[in-house]
């Protein structure tokens, strides 16, 4: 079999990360990324990149875990470098406060980020409406300049990548062995995935670079992540809604709950307000289907329903996503070795 032809369609997170983990994985195959929006056109680039896990109730705690710390890893190596400044990855420390106690005082990736504990007294002061709170250092990603670290990475290891829509993975079956699908929300259209729902996020990026720390309300709602250059102060999470508009009074009113956890956001400048899709199911969709019309087959992998979770866990599932597809390339060279016989 001469080199494998693989096709990733998504130019987000993860469909990036993937395509990096299969040429690390497989050098001999020639990898094409397909997509029909780059960097700064994707979800991915609205998110705030911050490596704390959200939950997803339909997969293994052990496995997102995983998921998690590998990335983490992945990530702390890269802000140990000299390429830390152009990757966008830096480590940021803070807190996440409750106004009571939580049922669960230890999240399962509180041994993952470094320095976990409970706030102390004079800690919890600056927050006057929370009883309890949590500090530790995690690792940020600035958004769109990691998309595009990522995409140097490629093209630097020869991956072509082409603007494209795809109607049907079935329609690449003629140019590619393996076809792997990381459309993000756009999966609902491309496979009609009924399990796959959009989460409406809107969130503003602001200018006030003495903010330093960051700060999450525990429900998740708030929270205010401070980047190299712009602060992150969020959010909404809409349930199925497809509209892409920003919502000015949801702008205030994030701007507002902002405020209340950091007064001093009131002198922040150059407020730019951004919304994305989070493509949400009850787990992320990481597994092989082998399509087949007419006596012809498609192996797929999919990878793709990463939620509000994408970039904590983007390398983890990446390298699973690679495994699989490591699998399918096996399985076409032992059935193309045996039709030889
Ligand atoms: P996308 O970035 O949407 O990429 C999908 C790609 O597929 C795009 O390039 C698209 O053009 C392409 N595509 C789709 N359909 C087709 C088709 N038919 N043909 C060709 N190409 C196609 N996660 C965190 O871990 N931490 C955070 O702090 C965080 N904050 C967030 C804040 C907000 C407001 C939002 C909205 C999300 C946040 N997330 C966060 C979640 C994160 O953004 C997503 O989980 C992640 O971006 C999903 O990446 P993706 O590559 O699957 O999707």
């Amino acid at each position: 079999m001469a080199a494998p032809k693989v096709a990733v369609v998504g130019a987000g997170v993860i469909g990036l990360s993937t395509a990096l983990c299969i040429t690390e994985a497989c050098p001999s195959c020639s990898v094409t990324v397909l997509s029909d929006q780059f960097s700064p056109n994707t979800t991915s680039d609205v998110a705030a990149g911050m490596l704390i896990p959200h939950t997803y109730p339909g997969t293994p705690i052990h496995v997102q875990k995983q998921w998690f710390k590998e990335t983490f890893t992945y990530l702390f190596a890269i802000s140990n470098s000299a390429e830390a400044a152009e990757a966008g990855i830096h480590l940021v420390s803070g807190w996440q406060v409750f106004k009571s106690t939580p049922k669960q005082e230890l999240p399962f990736w509180s041994d993952v980020v470094l320095g976990f504990r409970s706030m102390s007294e004079a800690e919890l002061q600056k927050f006057p409406q929370h009883r309890f709170g949590q500090a530790f250092t995690t690792l940020k990603c600035d958004c769109p300049p990691y998309l595009l670290w990522l995409k140097k990475r490629l093209k630097a290891t020869g991956v072509q990548m082409y603007t494209r829509k795809v109607a049907d993975l079935w329609e690449l079956h003629r140019e590619y062995n393996v076809v792997v699908n990381c459309a993000g929300i756009g999966a609902h259209q491309l496979v009609g995935d009924e399990k796959l729902f959009p989460v409406r996020g809107q969130v503003l990026k602001v200018h006030a670079p003495w903010v330093k720390n960051f700060i999450r309300d525990g429900d998740g709602l708030t929270y205010i992540y401070p980047g190299i250059h712009r602060v992150t102060l969020g959010g909404t999470r809409e349930k199925d809604i497809w509209n892409l508009s920003a919502d000015p009074g949801t702008t205030q009113d994030i701007f507002d709950r902002c405020c209340s956890l950091e007064p001093s956001l009131q002198e922040a400048r150059d407020i730019k307000v951004k919304v994305g899709l989070r493509p949400s199911r009850q787990s992320v969709r990481l597994q092989r289907e082998d399509l087949s019309q007419g006596g012809f087959k498609l192996p797929v992998v999919h990878n793709y329903g990463h939620g509000a979770g994408g970039f904590s866990v983007h390398r983890g599932t990446a390298k699973e996503a690679a495994r699989l597809v490591q699998e399918c390339i096996a399985a076409l060279k032992s059935s193309s070795s045996r039709a030889k016989l």
